[in-house]
């Protein structure tokens, strides 16, 4: 008998494909000194033949399965398994130093990661990661722990876990991995943002789903509903099946209003631009019809790696997002690293509370070689396109004077060396910290803009942690309060003649778009698969009619009520 799990739809779609559960042990390397460096090389040869016997076996049945293309990134780790600089150099190193095989291996593999990650080409790159992979293949096989990683996945398959980090994530073969169902998460962690713009189908928050899935199981994610089914009867399967179809028949009607600007049925204007993590989300932008990019959240460009990027490295990737994006707006935040987005190199404690810590602009003032040198990459970018910078989790206003301070600093150096900068940068900041909201009319005299961050906003106004499932009730972006909030974060900007929009997933959530286009938002930035419905929605809307219910909606007591009065009167 199948059996149905309920969960939080964390990006829409249907899937259908065996489970894979994903285990990812630490494997923590310590240094140990060997009296028998021979039996060490021995040991490292051992697991060298283990993991190269392991690899063909999944780069022959990957062939065969989905053809060559797809096997080549497991050609490409045999290839590193076989590089004798590599090898030769760990047992150098085990029989010089007497030391552990699996010490000498982090430290040669460190070296040549760091080698290739700091070389300005993306091939190079790329070479960086597959060694990473290679050397987890290595050190799993000599410490006997068994393990998998998503790179390691050679089927298309359904990923069950119990979380997935936002690195985890982002090395998810979109090729393999049809869809995924976490025990944890919430509509707006990392890793379902992430999902929703890769458009993996995908279902968080579902408490058991590990408890319930053995590999090789079938599974249906539903995204769109958040369930997943387990080992699906036949009706069920052609059920989902033909909900899948439909989902794809309603995504090409959406197709229909790419090169379409959204202006609403009484012919106002709003900007729908899109969130991104890397610019290998900008295809994704581009084919959903974005009028910009609202939010380029730049942490991901620190994270999967060794040691921070360097200034060229940014400058490459601020360069591709602000060409690509032909002149439209796109809006450049600067690094906001901590609660959920962790970058292990920085050696920070850890923290009881982490989202309420030493993270984004906190840090960045207080380590401001970071900070300079993304800003002197985001500078010399500004004048291939529109930039405009922002800054996350400001608090105060000394903060944000701080930051720009810094900017200028920065600014002017480069223009003493002759470096080009543009002089129409528009320097803006989130409001996700509930005292900026409140104190907005006092920021907008000093900011070009605003970006309601409201998966932080709403996190902090209900102290409800937007990772903990048990609290997921509590994301409530139709709760008055927050309405509240973001009405007099934009009245505060439009009355210092400045413009507001939010990146928030709520910005492309059905029921809170008509409530956000009521109160006088300027811009909706989201994932870009939300644009083309955003868009679809907007064009019946009227703002003016809207705008004469928003009274009545802020006074009500609970978001269960605003949802039900926008279902019925504007959704319909
Ligand atoms: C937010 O907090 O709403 C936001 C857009 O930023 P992030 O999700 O990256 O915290
Ligand atoms: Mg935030």
């Amino acid at each position: 008998m199948s059996q149905r799990i309920t969960g939080i739809g964390a990006s829409a779609g249907i899937a259908i494909a065996k489970a894979f559960r994903l285990e990812n042990p630490a494997l923590d390397v310590e240094k140990k000194v060997v009296e028998n460096p021979a039996q060490e090389v021995e040991r490292f040869q051992e697991s060298i033949e283990k993991s190269k016997n392991e690899l063909e076996a999944i780069k022959d049945h990957a062939e065969k399965e989905l053809g060559e293309d797809k096997a080549a990134i497991f050609a490409a780790h045999l290839l590193v398994l076989q590089d004798p600089e590599l090898i030769d150099n760990v047992k150098k190193k085990i029989n010089e130093k007497n030391v552990n095989a699996e010490f000498a291996l982090d430290e040669v593999t460190g070296m040549f990661i760091s080698m290739f990650e700091n070389m300005d080409n993306e091939y190079m790159k790329e070479r960086a990661a597959d060694i990473r992979d290679v050397r987890k293949r290595i050190l799993a096989h000599l410490m006997g722990v068994e393990f998998n990683t998503p790179s390691m996945i050679t089927d298309e398959v359904i990923i069950i876990s119990d979380d997935l980090t936002p690195s985890d994530t982002a090395q998810l073969n979109r090729q393999f991995v049809k869809g995924f169902a976490t025990d944890i998460g919430g509509r707006t962690s990392h890793s379902a943002i992430m999902a929703r713009s890769m458009e993996i189908p995908s279902v968080v928050g579902t408490k058991t789903i590990t408890d319930s899935v053995e590999n090789g199981t079938i599974v249906i994610i539903d995204g769109i509903d958040g369930e997943v089914i387990i080992d699906p009867t036949e009706e069920e399967r052609s059920t989902y099946e033909e909900k899948r179809n439909q989902f794809l028949e309603q995504k090409k009607e959406w197709a229909k209003l790419v090169n379409e600007r959204t202006v609403t049925s009484d012919d106002v204007h709003v900007e729908l631009a899109a969130n991104i993590g890397t610019p290998k989300d900008l295809p994704g932008v581009l084919n959903n019809g974005a009028e910009g990019i609202g939010l380029y959240r730049t942490e991901f460009l620190y994270m999967n790696r060794d040691q921070l990027p360097t200034e060229e490295e940014q400058f490459e990737a601020y360069k591709e997002v602000l060409s690509q994006m032909e002149g439209k707006p796109v809006v450049i935040r600067t690094l906001d690293v901590g609660g959920d987005k962790e970058l292990p190199y920085l050696n920070l404690p850890k923290e009881l509370n982490p989202f309420l810590g030493y993270r984004a602009i906190r840090l960045c003032l207080d380590q401001q070689d970071i900070f300079r040198t993304q800003l002197r990459a985001l500078l010399r970018a500004s004048t291939l396109g529109n930039l405009k910078v922002m800054f996350p989790m400001i608090a105060t206003l000394d903060e944000f004077r701080q930051a720009k301070a810094i900017l200028m600093e920065e600014k002017e150096k480069l223009q003493s060396e002759n470096v080009e900068v543009s002089d129409a940068i528009e320097i803006g900041m989130m409001v996700e910290i509930p005292s900026t909201a409140v104190m907005a009319d006092i920021f907008a005299k000093e900011v070009d803009f605003f970006s309601i961050g409201t998966n932080d906003l709403i996190q902090y106004t209900m102290a409800a942690d937007r990772m903990n499932e048990q609290v997921s009730y509590l994301y409530q972006p139709y709760n008055p309060a927050i309405l509240r909030l973001v009405k007099s974060v934009i009245e505060a900007a439009h009355k210092e003649g400045k413009w507001a929009g939010m990146c928030g997933e709520m910005a492309g959530d059905e029921i809170a778009i008509p409530i956000l286009l009521g109160l006088g938002l300027d811009e909706f930035s989201m994932s870009a698969t939300s644009i083309l419905p955003a868009r679809s929605q907007l064009l019946k809307l009227s703002k003016e009619t809207i705008a004469s219910h928003i009274e009545a909606i802020l006074e009500m007591d609970s978001d269960q009520k605003v949802k039900e009065y926008v279902q019925e009167h504007f959704l319909k």
